[in-house]
């Protein structure tokens, strides 16, 4: 049996609360949420797979067990290695870390200025340990908004440093702020990417209509175990949809 659906979780930072700082608390879950988490996808059988597995798996090159997951961090948090990474160990799971190439070892200059990233030598250790890397762009840019010349330069330069980094050709992408414009879109497909990730828009019944533009399910620090449970459904991303469509209407 073939999955029919491959849940993308999206996380952002996993640190305890006394850590989440100034930056809007949704972004963080904390290790205890993260830990029964996983836990969970272990109960359930789920296996951790790589967006490379995805995208040949969609590209009917490749079988997938029938319980798979892609997980996924954006922005690259320092917390990804110092909460995270131990817990993927633990499981034996994988995950991709997508990062602001320019900011790698500074910090979240769009967001507060204050939360650390990632420096190099964390990444070559999580890379060590099998996490996979992708870019979020250069300097994290709404490149919806941006102009073809800014869009260019952040994808090709930031490809180039994150193959540099993890000595991989197949480095997937994620917009920023989950927004893609076509122009984006072109140029992640020109350039060589894999694939590329959204947020709340891409295909929420046909994975394989559009590997530039991906659907994935956030992950919150408010979500229960039976609502993370909930977004590891098929049917999760029409769930939502009629959620929002229910609130609109009445
Ligand atoms: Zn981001």
């Amino acid at each position: 049996m073939k999955p029919d659906w491959v849940p993308i979780l999206c996380y952002h930072r996993v640190c305890p609360e006394s850590e989440f700082g100034p930056d809007p608390g949704s972004l963080c879950v904390t290790p205890g949420q993260f830990g029964r988490q996983l836990a969970l996808l272990k109960a359930l059988g789920y296996r951790t797979v790589t967006l490379a597995d995805l995208a040949a798996y969609l590209k009917a090159q490749k079988n997938l067990p029938p319980r798979s997951v892609v997980l996924t961090f954006d922005d690259g948090y320092a917390d990804n290695c110092v909460h995270a990474f131990p817990l993927l160990k633990k499981h034996g799971f994988t995950a991709t870390v997508f990062l602001v190439t320019d900011r790698i070892g500074g910090t979240n200059v769009w967001d507060s200025g204050k939360v650390p990233l990632l420096n190099e030598d964390q990444i070559v250790r999580m890379r060590d340990g099998g996490v996979h890397f992708g870019s979020h762009s250069a300097g994290h840019a709404d490149l919806s908004r941006s102009d073809p010349g800014t869009i260019r330069r952040e994808l090709s330069d930031s490809l180039e440093k994150v193959r540099g980094l993890c000595g991989r050709m197949d480095v997937p992408f994620c917009y920023p702020y989950g927004r893609p414009g076509p122009a984006a879109k072109a140029a992640a497909r020109e350039l060589g990417y894999l694939c590329a990730l959204s947020t709340d828009t891409g295909s929420d019944t046909d994975q394989s209509g559009d590997l530039f533009e991906m659907r994935r399910v956030q992950v919150f620090p408010s979500t229960t175990l039976s609502g993370f449970w909930k977004k590891l459904q098929p049917w999760y991303p029409r769930w939502q949809k009629f959620q929002k469509k229910l609130k609109s209407s009445f």
